[in-house]
């Protein structure tokens, strides 16, 4: 059996990771913070397809609750072998207009967050010598876009958190690697205006926005055994996006 718990997963990204890691024969832990039906209707789809799982309600910007939440994990399965770190926010806005309390918003669960899972999942990895980590950047992470000041710091300290690890949990035979995608089709990208998703699109090589499955389809494959020599990366998709 292998375990992988995958934060945010009730739907976007996370859901498709947590769907995906399922069909590759992981056991999935399901982390949210709020939507209980939504968690639900994804383990639901897991088991329906004779995948297993469970769901975690948590608010993985907590130490304590993510601490709760990695003894439980463990405890149940007797390991963690893979965590994706893919909770979180976006608060939009030019700095001169900030509300700081969204910059700490965004700081305690894309940064700290991070920290946190990686800190108690890395651990438990570490008594078994063996483990995967895989942080959900963005390619905001590298490129300045006006007024994701805030957004774009939090996924350029992921990116930093990744390499950092790698070196750190290396000798461990833990791997940390990041996933920076692109504008990926979510609701945050349904609910843009027409001319705003023509003006992003027309930034696209490839004209069209990326979907959540092929983020996991990375997140699969920097899992797997078969990509073992790969660590420290940040990988983009972003269908070769220039802002
Ligand atoms: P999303 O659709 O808004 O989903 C966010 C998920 O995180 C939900 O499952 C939500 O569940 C959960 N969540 C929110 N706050 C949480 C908390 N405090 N603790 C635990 N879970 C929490 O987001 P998404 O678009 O899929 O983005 C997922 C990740 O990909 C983020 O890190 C984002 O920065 C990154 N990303 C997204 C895009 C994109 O175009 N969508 C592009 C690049 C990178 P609840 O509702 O239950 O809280």
């Amino acid at each position: 059996m292998k375990v992988a718990l995958v934060t945010g997963a009730s739907r976007g990204i996370g859901k498709a990771c947590a769907v995906r890691l399922a069909k590759d024969g992981y056991t999935v832990v399901i982390n949210y913070s709020r939507s209980d039906d939504e968690a639900k209707k994804v383990l639901e789809q897991i088991v329906s397809a004779g995948g297993d799982g469970m769901i975690y309600k948590a608010d993985v910007s907590d130490l304590a609750q993510v601490k709760q939440m990695v003894r439980d994990v463990d405890k149940k399965y007797g390991q963690i072998d893979v965590l994706v770190n893919n909770a979180g926010i976006v608060k939009d806005n030019f700095l001169l207009m900030l509300d700081m309390g969204d910059l700490d918003k965004c700081m305690d669960l894309n940064v700290k967050g991070y920290f946190y899972c990686a800190q108690q999942v890395g651990l438990k990895m570490f008594r078994k010598k063996k483990g995967v980590i895989i942080n959900m950047s963005s390619v905001s992470g590298e490129l300045a876009l006006a007024g994701q000041s805030v957004y774009s710091a939090t996924k350029g300290a992921v990116n930093s958190l990744t390499r950092v690890l790698a070196k750190e949990m290396g000798t461990k035979g833990i791997r940390v690697n990041a996933v920076a995608p692109g504008f990926i089709e979510t609701e945050m990208i349904d609910a843009l205006p027409q001319e705003k998703k023509e003006e992003y699109l027309n930034t696209i090589p490839l004209h069209r926005f990326g979907k959540a499955e092929e983020v996991a389809a990375i997140v699969s494959m920097l899992a797997s055994d078969e990509f073992s020599y790969i660590t420290g990366q940040v990988i983009t998709m972003d269908g070769g996006i220039s802002l």
